[in-house]
C-alpha cells in the first residue's frame, strides 16, 4: 500500500468502526510500517474477511490482522486466491465458499432449464453471486424442494437426503452433504 491508500484505509476502518483509535504517532506508525508491506488487495481481503464473520462485527480490527507471515499465513490457509470463473480474490475458507457458491448456482441454472424451461440471465447470475449466504441459501433450497418430484435416482436420494437433513438437524446423514454436492457439479 502507498502512504495515501494507508490513509484512506485507517479512515475507512474509523468510519466503520467507532470505537477504533490510533493513540499516537507511533502507533500510527506501526499500522503504516505493516500495511505498507502489503498489497492494497490482500489489506482489503483480510479487513473484508474480518467484517464477515459475526464475532467481528463489533470489534475494530487488530493490528495482528494485517502482521501474519507467509509462512504462518499458509498454515493458518491465510493465502488468497483467484477465483478463475469471476475473478475474485479470497482467503482459502471463504473462496471454497465462493466455489460452492458458483456449483450451487451452475446446478439452478442447469435444471431450471432442463425442467423449468427457464434461462438464468447473467445479471440474475451475478446477484446470485453476490447475495448474503443466508437469502441464497433459502432461495437453494427452496429450488432444490421444487426439484424432488422432477428428479429420479441418485439424484432424487440425494434431494431427498438434503430435505431430510434441513429437517433434522444434527441427525446424521445417509449421504454425506458435501459429496454429494460435488455430484451436481
Ligand atoms: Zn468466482
Amino acid at each position: 500500500m502507498t502512504k495515501e491508500e494507508v490513509m484512506q484505509f485507517i479512515s475507512q476502518i474509523k468510519k466503520d468502526y467507532s470505537s477504533f483509535e490510533i493513540k499516537d504517532e507511533d502507533e500510527y506508525q506501526v499500522w503504516k510500517n505493516a500495511l505498507m508491506r502489503l498489497s492494497k488487495d490482500v489489506v482489503l481481503a483480510r479487513y473484508a474477511e474480518h467484517k464477515e464473520n459475526t464475532n467481528y462485527k463489533k470489534n475494530p480490527p487488530d493490528i495482528k490482522l494485517f502482521l501474519f507471515s507467509e509462512k504462518e499465513s499458509i498454515k493458518n490457509k491465510k493465502f488468497l486466491m483467484k477465483c478463475e470463473f469471476c475473478g475474485k480474490i479470497a482467503y482459502y475458507d471463504a473462496m471454497q465458499k465462493h466455489m460452492e457458491r458458483h456449483n450451487s448456482i451452475r446446478y439452478m441454472k442447469t435444471k431450471g432449464e432442463k425442467y423449468f424451461n427457464h434461462s438464468m440471465s447473467p445479471e440474475r447470475e451475478n446477484e446470485f453471486l453476490l447475495m448474503k449466504q443466508d437469502e441464497f441459501d433459502s432461495i437453494y433450497y427452496n429450488f432444490l424442494l421444487k426439484l424432488i418430484p422432477l428428479t429420479t435416482g441418485l439424484e432424487h436420494e440425494i434431494l431427498i437426503n438434503i430435505k431430510f437433513t434441513k429437517e433434522n438437524p444434527g441427525i446424521p446423514l445417509a449421504v454425506n452433504l458435501n459429496e454429494t454436492k460435488k455430484l451436481f457439479e
